[in-house]
């Protein structure tokens, strides 16, 4: 084995996720945790009862097919329908496939598009698998930085960042960290980009129903994109329920083709019997989805108000889960120093932005609050906070 370092040059760097080391804090010190972006109430009670059923009446305990069951396809595709109409059309049968949630379907998109040496533009902040999957691939990420205070998205240096070698736009919108949601002049200024360089397009749309300001459309319905993107959602946060990684990646039948052909020899299959509660999930009336959104928004406030009075600079989201700050107001510079410091300070958990950046200096004082907790957390967790200021 000689001296050579075990972990292989493409994921040198990469380490533990923030989530892991901040979570891993949050348990030692018995802090409020906002720093990982999992609900702390279990979604609707009747799909939960779906999931029972499905396992009780032995539907999914053995390998279910490859693409996933027949049911969810089918359910995914009339999910798109409903909501994106006719435009978003798939064929259950060659046009979705059901993955480990959307994390599989992004590390899939990128093992089946990417040859080393392709360059993948992509949003800074960084979803945080996104650079790990582009290096696994042995790609090369381009990030496209988001600012502060309005963290939109610079079209004219993203047509300058496309070169040659340029295979791949890898896009989230609503955005994770910054609660950035797409306006429908850029979703049509980087369609046009997309088209008039040939390039492939991975959306990750997992925060399709959380917009509180705007709206989502997904970029896969423009003109000319349809046979370039494949889109990827996934029940966790739609549904509030991340652990049972139901996810699934959408578009022309020769995209997820591509995208299986990864994905089989990933995980194979999973998550049988939460296949079927999915499809349950993705039936249920206009209402679930319009009553999460109204929860998630007063939640927001809750949140952002709060923080706002304990003295942070606050970056309202537009959607998602969460809501950056700036800690520049407490003269503070460090985001990584002041949340491996702030369970000890007052017992509460977040997470710096400053890791998902390449750029240090871009997110270095940033630091990201989940809202996807109960109102008594939340509260308990801005009455922690207002004690900072001194
Ligand atoms: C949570 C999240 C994912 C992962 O989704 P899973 O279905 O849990 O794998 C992917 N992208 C973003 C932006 C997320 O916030």
């Amino acid at each position: 084995m000689s001296g050579r370092p075990l972990l292989n040059r493409r994921l040198d760097g990469l380490g533990t996720t923030i989530f892991a080391e901040m979570s891993a804090l949050a348990t030692a010190t018995g802090a409020i945790n906002l720093g990982q972006g999992f609900p702390d109430t279990d979604g609707p009670e009747s799909v939960r009862e779906a999931a029972v059923r499905a396992l009780r009446d032995g539907r999914g305990n053995q390998y279910p097919p490859g693409p996933g069951v027949p049911e969810l396809r089918a359910a995914i595709a009339g999910h798109q329908r409903r909501f994106y109409g006719q435009v978003h059309e798939l064929d259950p049968d060659t046009d979705v496939l059901v993955t480990a949630g959307a994390t599989e379907a992004i590390a899939a998109s990128m093992l089946a598009f990417l040859e080393p040496g392709d360059e993948v533009i992509a949003f800074e902040p960084f979803y945080d698998s996104y650079a790990a999957c582009v290096a696994m691939a042995g790609a090369k990420r381009v990030p496209l930085t988001l600012r502060a205070p309005s963290f939109r998205p610079d079209l004219d240096r993203l047509r300058d960042l496309i070169t040659p070698r340029t295979r791949l736009l890898l896009l989230n919108s609503p955005h994770n960290p910054t609660g950035m949601v797409l306006t429908a002049e850029e979703r049509t200024a980087i369609a046009a980009l997309a088209v008039e360089h040939d390039l492939l397009v991975v959306t990750d749309e997992v925060y399709e129903h959380v917009v509180f300001d705007g709206d989502h459309v997904p970029l896969a319905t423009l003109p000319g994109m349809r046979e370039r993107t494949v889109a990827i959602s996934s029940a966790g946060k739609t549904f509030s329920f991340t652990g049972w990684k139901v996810g699934w990646a959408m578009g022309d039948a020769r995209l997820v083709a591509a995208v299986r052909t990864a994905k089989q020899f990933l995980t194979y299959v999973s998550s049988g019997p939460f296949q079927y509660a999915v499809a349950e999930a993705l039936r249920l009336p206009d209402a679930y989805f319009a009553t999460l959104t109204a929860d998630l928004r007063r939640r927001r406030d809750l949140l952002a108000d709060g923080l706002g009075a304990a003295g942070f600079q606050v970056y309202r989201p537009a959607g998602t889960y969460f809501v950056t700050t700036d800690i520049a107001p407490f003269g503070e510079r460090d985001a990584y120093a002041f949340c491996r410091a702030l369970p000890e300070r007052c017992g509460v958990v977040a997470v710096p932005n400053s890791v998902f950046y390449d750029d240090p200096e871009a997110g270095r004082s940033q630091v990201r609050f989940a809202f996807c907790k109960r109102d008594d957390v939340l509260k308990e967790a801005a009455d922690r906070l207002r004690t900072l200021g001194g």
